[in-house]
């Protein structure tokens, strides 16, 4: 889950990151208020999970009350990047000397944790590591050991920062990692850090990816949610301890297993190219239990999307063998009531005649059993396109 500035500069401030002072407003007459609050110039930034903010003119100083009014009345509502402005951040305007880059992140590829400075900030670090790469140093850190002050400090020379920035930056690196590793993120980037004018050094941005497997260490995280922006769908899956994830096409997708589901929206994807495009609606893996009540929920989540024109369900029997699965899906079909949407059904593995037999016994009209995989993408996709 990727936070706001303002909750990724509160969750530093909680860690004793020097921050600017500020408050959110979703309204100019807040934002006015703010300013006033604060006393003198202010800074008014659009609260949008995109970068970029300050080029698309989402970032502007006002020099008081008024002007803050003006400044948050031409930036909400404005969209960058696709995302609708509605809050922004107003706090107190810094006096920026130099602008640097500093981030934490999970180093995947290494399987290990990584830190990145350089001493040119501000810009988009991408840029820095593609024209000027020896600017953006990259250090490994121990998991073990992590960022003591030592280990902060060497950050800091490796991003060649000036000695006036030493000291500041290196004690705010050290707090930087806590956030890091208390609150299980798996990204902390501050962009610009910045030397102020009196010698302070200030995280002036902050973006910070939380690890949503940690959710459970977190209750807090649940206050994180940008409730607006969540699909009502997956909200209900997650409601329901359903690993659902809304996708763009027509065909729905349950499996058990996640290496399965993913080959089955492979397949899908493949098959529907024959008839217009069709593709997979979503993922879904009801893990390995597939009893009658996750087999039920599973199809009422999917059933529940409008696009859903038909359903593709691909089940390899294992510890839940094959005949308890079709005596769930049809039990399933029960407890939704009234499915007109055609369920193509494949069962391969532990017990597979045995489900079939029972599906085919069962003899329900929605129900379009198909041996293999393939075969049953093409029908599911086929019925789609028919339904389009
Ligand atoms: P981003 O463009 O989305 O990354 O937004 P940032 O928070 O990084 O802001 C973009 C730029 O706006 C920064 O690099 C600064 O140059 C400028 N900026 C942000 N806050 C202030 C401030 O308080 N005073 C001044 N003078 N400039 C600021
Ligand atoms: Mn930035």
């Amino acid at each position: 889950m990727d936070l706001f500035e303002y909750q990724a500069k509160k969750l530093f401030a909680e860690h004793g990151v020097p921050v600017p002072t500020g408050k959110v407003a979703t309204t100019p007459q807040q934002a006015r208020e703010i300013a006033t609050e604060l006393g003198g110039k202010v800074v008014v930034k659009a609260q949008v999970k995109t970068g970029g903010r300050g080029k698309a003119g989402g970032v502007k100083v006002a020099d008081g009350p008024e002007d803050a009014y003006e400044k948050a009345s031409a930036i909400l509502g404005m969209d960058i990047k696709g995302h609708t402005v509605h809050s922004v951040l107003v706090e107190e305007a810094s006096d920026i000397a130099e602008e640097y880059y500093a981030s934490f992140l999970l180093d995947r590829a290494n399987r290990t944790f990584l830190a990145m400075a350089s001493r040119e900030g501000g810009m988009e670090i991408e840029e820095v590591a593609a024209t000027n790469p020896a600017a953006l140093a990259r250090i490994h850190i121990d998991p073990l050991t992590g960022v003591d002050a030592a280990k902060a400090r060497e950050i800091a020379v490796a991003a060649k920062l000036p000695d006036a920035a030493l000291d500041g930056a290196s004690t705010l690196l050290a707090k930087l990692w806590k956030v890091f590793v208390k609150s299980d993120a798996t990204l902390v980037e501050v962009n610009p850090l910045i030397l102020t004018g009196d010698g302070r050094v200030v995280a002036l941005d902050g973006k910070v990816t939380l690890d949503e497997n940690a959710d459970f260490r977190h209750p807090e995280n649940a206050d994180l949610v940008d409730v607006a922006a969540v699909d009502p769908l997956e909200q209900k899956a997650k409601e329901k301890g359903l690993n659902y994830v809304k996708l763009e096409g027509q065909v729905g997708i349950i499996g058990n297993g996640a290496g399965l589901v993913m080959s089955t929206l492979d397949v899908v994807t493949y098959a529907g190219e024959e008839f217009g495009g069709q593709k997979p609606a979503n993922f879904l893996d009801i893990g390995g239990g597939a009893s009658a009540e996750v087999m039920a929920n599973g199809l009422s989540i999917i059933l529940g999307d409008p696009s859903v024109k038909s359903v593709f369900v691909n089940i390899f029997g294992g510890i839940t063998a094959c005949d308890a699965v079709a005596n769930g899906i049809i039990q399933a079909l029960d407890i939704v009531g009234n499915v007109t949407t055609p369920l193509v059904v494949r069962l391969d593995g532990n017990n597979a005649e045995e489900g079939r037999r029972i599906l085919k016994e069962a003899n329900l009209s929605v129900v379009k059993p198909v041996d293999t995989m393939d075969g049953a993408a093409k029908l599911a996709a086929e019925l789609a396109a028919a339904a389009a």
